[in-house]
């Protein structure tokens, strides 16, 4: 995953003292250079090897990753003397004007600048001429999404009809600002974010190029800020490098960008994780005393929650973590000892104030609230397990009466309570034989007719979480538990009150997410979908007068609901009260027992 990090001098220049900054001197000239981009660069020799070159090209892909480069490289590949060729020569005359953008027939136009109508016209017209010297007049279209509609009109004109000499590359960050009559006409190369590694890698040439020394570490670090653009990776090297100082380490870039290095991030996790809130608050006021950047360094600790996460989810072989590669036998250890629960749970306080920092005057109040708050995330875990819990503790013996509104939980059960919230010391499966027994036919029915049942839906449900993303999962998680609703469909209810969570979760792409990961998890096709809780009076027991029949239906169920061993239970550890009893929940009725979660009405 990328991370987004702004880094300055993202165009490359030439400064005032003739010194060409490294993304330029370094620029791939040849298709084999283009590192990380071998299926786009594959695809385009084909073309060039077996002459059909299309006459309208479209490169998208991220900042940085080579689009402009790739379509030099192209243009030299086509004008070049010895050409078309997949190896232009980069001698000739023509290879060398288009490597620095000033070739007669290839034309570089800025879409950000040159946007109008007016100068598009002018590109109709000239279109008409024949190359001054070269076998093609190719115009480069950077940042084509600027242009405005009236530009669009009228390049497709051209785009139509084009003259047999004249080829376009259009290169875009965002290829969903290009009207789709423009789409249509282009063939389509999605260039990928470049993977650490290969940055890492490169860089390492550069530096050597250089004549400079750097720190395996100190690259790393630069790639990794770089989120997958080369550009940027090298403009920060750039900057770096000219600090001065024999050989690059990863302490002065820290000490330069006020980010906290890597081990000192370790070391606040393992006091959060290790739930020392005093050594976790130190930590924070030592760094803070040093000059770090509040900001920058709560975006450090969100990124290693997420390694956590994805090295939860994935296990050890998990790719593109954001810490360094010594580091991970350690974050492996920490994720084993937390549940994914409290992994998104960390995720949500942090990503919670990561909004609440933007303008605030307090931050470090705030980040020091965030710490604490995490060190006291285990009580999820107990709630996480409670399931677990109920298969393992509870027997049809208990069954009895549960009277009334049910909130109070009797003194006998007491001592359970406590036996709840150390879930540390309960038994629970291992997360692997978990997911097993979910998936195995036992719990989901034979191969040919596998549904999901009331005491799987809990577990299922916790995967699904885990699966649809950190945001989409921590506010489908203020839902109840889903109720399955007809042979294959779910159906979850928000509480009253939290109306936004749930028209998040109600957005189709979202709704797409929790499908594709239950067909992940099930191998079945199920569909989803979000209640509105229409008739608010349903869910509180006071009922109209005049309905005898539904209300006596009412009690019944809550009687029955009341009888089960998961919310008799519930209710006991919980203290929870029982507000709903669902028609369609089947064996799976529901309580609330979220009494820590706060309504919308109080995040700002
Ligand atoms: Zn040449």
């Amino acid at each position: 995953m990328a991370k987004k990090k702004a880094s300055p001098a993202a165009e490359p220049a030439v400064a005032a003292e003739g010194y060409t900054v490294l993304a330029r001197r370094y620029r791939p000239q040849q298709f084999a250079d283009l590192v990380g981009q071998e299926p786009v660069v594959q695809a385009l020799a084909n073309a060039i090897e077996t002459n059909r070159v299309a006459h309208a090209y479209l490169f998208t892909g991220a900042r940085g990753v080579g689009k402009t480069s790739a379509a030099r490289i192209l243009a030299k590949a086509l004008n070049c003397v010895q050409g078309p060729t997949t190896k232009p020569c980069d001698e000739c005359e023509i290879c060398r004007s288009i490597a620095v953008g000033e070739d007669v027939d290839v034309l570089e136009i800025d879409g950000a600048s040159n946007r109008g109508i007016d100068e598009i016209r002018e590109i109709r017209q000239n279109v008409q001429y024949r190359p001054s010297r070269s076998r093609y007049k190719i115009y480069i279209v950077d940042e084509v999404r600027m242009l405005t509609p009236a530009a669009f009109n009228a390049l497709l004109k051209t785009l139509e009809e084009p003259p047999a000499h004249v080829k376009f590359i259009f290169a875009t960050t965002e290829v969903q600002k290009i009207p789709v009559t423009i789409l249509s006409r282009c063939q389509r190369f999605d260039f990928a974010g470049i993977s650490t590694a290969r940055i890492v890698q490169r860089l390492r040439e550069v530096v050597a190029g250089e004549n400079m020394e750097a720190d395996n570490d100190a690259l790393e670090l630069v790639a990794r800020r770089a989120g997958g653009s080369m550009r940027d990776a090298q403009s920060l090297l750039d900057q770096l490098l000219s600090f001065g100082g024999d050989r690059l380490t990863s302490e002065q870039i820290h000490h330069m960008l006020g980010t906290a290095h890597d081990d000192r991030i370790l070391a606040l996790a393992s006091a959060v994780v290790e739930r020392d809130a005093k050594r976790a608050l130190e930590l924070l006021g030592q760094a803070a005393g040093e000059g770090l950047q509040l900001g920058e360094f709560l975006d450090q600790m969100l990124d290693y929650w997420r390694d956590l996460m994805v090295i939860k989810c994935a296990g050890a072989e998990a790719q593109d973590l954001s810490v360094p590669e010594r580091q991970r036998p350690t974050l492996a250890s920490q994720a084993e000892g937390l549940s994914l629960d409290t992994i998104l749970a960390g995720l949500d306080v942090l990503s919670t104030t990561k909004a609440r920092l933007r303008g605030s005057s307090h931050p470090r109040v705030l980040l020091e609230m965030a710490l604490v708050r995490l060190g006291r995330l285990d009580n999820l875990e107990s709630l996480s397990n409670l399931a677990n819990l109920l298969k393992a503790g509870v027997s049809g013996k208990e069954r009895g009466t549960v009277a009334g509104q049910g909130g109070n939980a009797t003194p006998a059960v007491r001592p359970q309570v406590s036996a709840a919230s150390r879930p540390r010391e309960v038994a629970t499966p291992p997360e692997g034989s978990k997911k097993n027994s979910l998936t195995t036919p036992e719990t989901l029915g034979s191969p040919g007719n596998s549904q999901i049942t009331p005491d799987s839906i809990g577990q299922l449900w916790r995967e699904v979480l885990g699966q649809v993303g950190p945001m989409l999962g921590s506010e489908l998680s203020k839902a109840e538990i889903p109720a399955i609703f007809g042979p294959n469909a779910l159906v979850i209810r928000f509480p009253v009150g939290y109306n936004s969570k749930r028209e998040y979760c109600q957005q189709p792409a979202n709704i797409a997410r929790v499908e594709a990961a239950l067909r992940s998890i099930t191998g079945q096709n199920y569909s989803f979908r979000i209640e509105v809780l229409g008739d608010a009076s349903l869910s509180k027991v006071r009922l109209p007068e005049d309905a005898d029949s539904t209300q006596s239906r009412y009690r019944r169920q809550r009687t029955e609901a009341m009888n089960e061993p998961l919310v008799k239970r519930a209710i006991e550890v919980l203290e929870a009260q029982l507000v709903d009893v669902d028609e369609g929940f089947g064996g799976a009725p529901m309580a609330a027992p979220d009494k820590e979660e706060e309504p919308d009405s109080e995040e700002a």
